[in-house]
């Protein structure tokens, strides 16, 4: 049977790995956080002290990136076979993340990794280009989306939570959320955009469980159809 495809598209801070994840294991799919794949290299290429586009591109080769998953289906990203999934979850690396995913090579560097998985088994992927450039034929697509301003208030309480001496402003957070946005946004290569085809979800008055509750319904509407 031909795998079922969900891909799931939105800005940073939409809340799409968290759905994503639980979307995944309510259908039994493999949940892929396309996102910890750009995460990955740019942490590589920070260890390397690759700054620039040409430096970038010259330490591709010597990269593999890698995914496996825990038996609690918890995804982990390796870089050379480093474990850095803890690592790359800082704004340094979503910041790298953001730069080294405007590069063309970089992206083209994934593709062949994230369609063969979804070719083989049935995934719930999330990113920024999923719907649009990475799986077109997928059987569902979803747009995912929150105002900055709650993304960025949401990411603000979670810093607070996670390191209450060192968190940054919220109007630092919504900086950081609106310039990430706009990268993302205006860049020439696969740019974050909604697909013809996705539905559009709009989470920001909803919590968690309703979040959920809605994507789970339009995925089985479009999995009728
Ligand atoms: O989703 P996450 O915040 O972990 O992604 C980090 C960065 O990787 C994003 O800001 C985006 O620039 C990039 N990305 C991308 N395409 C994807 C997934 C992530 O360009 N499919």
């Amino acid at each position: 049977m031909k795998p079922i495809n969900i891909a799931i598209d939105g800005p940073s801070g939409a809340g799409k790995s968290t759905l994503a994840r639980r979307i995944a294991a309510k259908l039994g799919y493999v949940y892929v956080d396309t996102g910890a794949m750009y995460r990955a290299i740019a942490y590589y290429m920070h260890t390397k002290n690759a700054d620039s586009t040409a430096d970038i591109i010259a330490q591709l080769p010597n990269l593999t990136v890698s995914l496996s998953y825990g038996e609690d289906g918890v995804q982990h990203v390796y870089a050379n076979g480093e474990d850095v999934s803890d690592k790359i979850r800082t704004p340094e690396m979503s910041m790298g993340a953001s730069k080294v995913s405007a590069i063309p090579e970089v992206r083209e560097f994934l593709l062949d990794t994230q369609r063969s998985l979804a070719k083989q088994t049935s995934v719930v992927m999330d990113g920024r280009d999923i719907g649009t450039v990475v799986l077109p034929d997928a059987q569902v697509k979803i747009y995912l989306t929150v105002s900055a301003e709650t993304r960025a208030y949401r990411r603000f309480l979670e810093l607070q939570e996670k390191q209450p001496d060192s968190a940054p402003s919220y109007e630092e957070v919504l900086a950081d959320v609106i310039q990430r946005d706009h990268q993302d946004m205006t860049r020439e290569i696969a740019p974050l955009k909604q697909a013809e085809d996705a539905v559009l979800a709009d989470t920001g008055e909803l919590d968690l469980d309703q979040s959920e509750a809605l994507l789970l319904q339009i995925c089985k509407e479009r999995l009728q159809t």
